[in-house]
């Protein structure tokens, strides 16, 4: 068999079906973890479709090691052509991407081009792309991709064809993607083994697969053992409706069917986590792999099980060893002063309270400190500091009082280094009223996030508590989260926007 070549897309499609695409340093930080992760190809967005992505594309293309392909998007048009070769020709070994569908139906009803119309955009976008990119660096690459390809089952003969154009034309790499999930994994296998067959052997076939039907990994997998080198996967499944093929399950059911991939496992854990947190996608609990409740045991008959096979790399009741993706072990978790941020976040999430990977950064320091003193720490220790860290935060900010006055107006008193400040601010409810108020008095910051919700009165007995969640921007750009409970929700909200400043300031002060 040969080695598998991921791909990662969670930069082009995964960005793009996020409510906030990601600026040039949020696309930073991915990359990064998808250069820890050591894929060997990135699509690093679609330059033509912003001037942000284009520089983006740029930046990212400077900074990719010299044995990753790094890709940029590109339509059937000379002008998008022209713009992902000037984004990514910095990359040792750029690469166009280029598409077209030429699905039957899409054709006709989207395209509103013949067939053979469409071939010959496709063609000859291609030869353009070739010639221009080899021109910047002959180490370049075309790849294509046939959009709609899993709808192409009438027509295939005429999709082959144009695809032994296409790479007499210059394409190396032919992408077959499942644009839409429609219907069975293994119609569309059948597919991908016809064009295999037909091309010649020098060309890597790809596949790209949306997981509408929630397939999406069983078919690229399969499509794997029948000859598609290339895999298109996104981080945590981001993209476009029900996402894309979720890299890490596709990544541990080859490792675990015994392939050697060349991806590095154990950052699997934490790069979810912070995907998650930067996406503002949570992980959903029953995620395979990373969910909260994806490798735990409620029943007696699984927690036996699994505490007798605890060690073993092959547990009685899970696909993996938690370790293997850098996950904490699930039978027991203890903080030692030698733990990290994920043993943090892995106790305070499963005892079930909200919590972010960037929080547990933020405290992680205090933990160590409470470990190097007292040894392994029990969880109830970790959850007393998570409480005063997250949902008390000392700092230079304290809320003495606030009152409603009248319409939108509301009154703040607080004190800033144990200077008193009383204020007004006027705003749409308490908490704009609140940013008004402290602006006027120099202290700007954005909301950039908001959201209620009640603690598990599992977890604190009867009578839920309202959560207020503040996600505040500084001046730079920075973004904290704060936390804050209460019986009212205003005086939660409120609370929480303190608890935010407190953290702000305090960052700010150590910088
Ligand atoms: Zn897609």
């Amino acid at each position: 068999m040969k080695q598998p070549f991921f791909y990662d897309i969670t930069l082009r499609d995964g960005n793009q079906a996020l409510k906030k695409p990601w600026l040039i340093d949020d696309k930073k930080i991915i990359f990064e973890k998808l250069v820890e992760l050591n894929v060997q190809g990135i699509e690093v967005g679609f330059p033509a479709s912003s001037e942000t992505d284009f520089n983006a594309c740029v930046e990212l293309s400077k900074l990719a090691p010299d044995s990753m392909v790094v890709s940029g998007l590109a339509r059937c048009t000379k002008n998008d052509i022209v713009s992902a070769i000037d984004a990514i020709k910095y990359a040792k070994i750029p690469r166009v991407h280029t598409f077209l569908t030429l699905s039957p139906f899409h054709m006709k009803y989207v395209l509103n081009k013949d067939p053979d119309v469409a071939r010959k955009i496709a063609t000859e976008s291609v030869k353009f792309a070739y010639d221009n990119l080899l021109k910047e660096n002959p180490k370049g690459q075309v790849q294509f991709s046939v959009e709609h390809f899993g709808d192409c089952r009438e027509n295939l003969d005429f999709v082959i064809d144009t695809l032994k154009e296409i790479v007499q034309m210059g394409a190396t790499v032919i992408n077959l993607p499942n644009t839409v999930e429609r219907c069975r994994p293994k119609n569309f296998i059948q597919m991908v083994e016809r064009v295999i067959n037909e091309l010649d052997k020098s060309v890597i076939v790809s596949v790209h697969n949306h997981n509408d039907l929630g397939m999406a990994t069983a078919t690229t997998v399969e499509a794997y053992f029948s000859g598609a080198i290339q895999l298109e996967c996104a981080l945590n499944g981001l993209g476009e409706r029900a996402g894309n093929t979720n890299f890490y399950e596709v990544a541990v059911a080859l490792h675990n069917s015994g392939i050697e991939i060349p991806i590095n496992l154990s950052k699997i854990y934490e790069t979810a986590l912070t995907v998650a947190q930067m996406s503002k996608v949570p992980i959903w609990e029953k995620a395979p792999l990373i969910g909260s409740d994806a490798l735990a045991h409620r029943s007696g008959i699984h927690q036996d099980g699994a505490l007798k096979t605890k060690d073993m790399e092959k547990g009685a009741y899970r696909p993996i060893h938690p370790s293997l993706i850098g996950r904490g072990d699930d039978e027991k978790i203890g903080f030692t002063s030698q733990s990290g941020k994920t043993a943090i976040f892995e106790i305070i999430n499963r005892a079930g309270y909200p919590i972010s990977l960037q929080e547990a950064i933020r405290i992680q320091p205090v933990v160590k400190e409470a470990a190097e003193k007292i040894g392994e720490l029990p969880t109830s220790k970790i959850i007393d500091i998570y409480f005063s860290e997250t949902f008390n935060v000392k700092g230079d900010f304290k809320l003495e009082n606030f009152r409603h006055i009248n319409d939108g107006k509301f009154e703040f008193e607080f004190t800033y280094k144990n200077q008193p400040y009383k204020t007004t601010g006027v705003g749409n409810g308490p908490v704009d009223a609140c940013l008004n108020a402290l602006k006027t008095n120099g202290f700007d910051v954005k909301l950039t996030h908001y959201e209620q919700s009640s603690l598990d009165e599992e977890i604190l007995g009867a009578g839920s508590t309202a959560m207020s969640v503040v996600h505040l921007e500084d001046n730079c750009g920075k973004e904290v989260i704060g936390r804050a409970r209460h019986g009212s929700t205003a005086v939660a909200n409120i609370k929480a926007i303190f608890n935010a400043l407190n953290i702000i300031y305090k960052e700010k002060a150590s910088k």
